[in-house]
């Protein structure tokens, strides 16, 4: 025998996974399911690429509202005209 593999229910790395036969639809889960079951039972949701890139993009949008705050602060650049006549900063 060599190492378990991916089976009906159950990925390579022995997570639970919805039956091939699932019949969640809109949200409402399938009991038969065995992964279906976990999430009845309040199993996290899974972290995917789109978790991941939301995350990041979320980050980003934070950092970027962050240093226009800093920008724009009473003793800031801005204020202190570091940024010329005409703001550039965040064009
Ligand atoms: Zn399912
Ligand atoms: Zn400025």
């Amino acid at each position: 025998m060599t190492q378990a593999t991916a089976s009906a229910t159950h990925t390579a790395k022995g997570e639970t996974k919805h039956a091939a036969d699932c019949k969640m639809s809109f949200g409402r889960k399938d009991a038969s399911c065995p992964r279906c079951q976990e999430l009845l039972a309040g199993a996290p949701a899974r972290k995917g690429w789109q978790t991941e890139h939301f995350a990041a993009k979320s980050a980003r949008e934070e950092q970027q509202k962050a240093a226009i705050r800093a920008h724009f602060a009473p003793n800031g650049p801005h204020a202190k005209g570091e940024c010329g006549p005409v703001c550039t900063a965040f064009d």
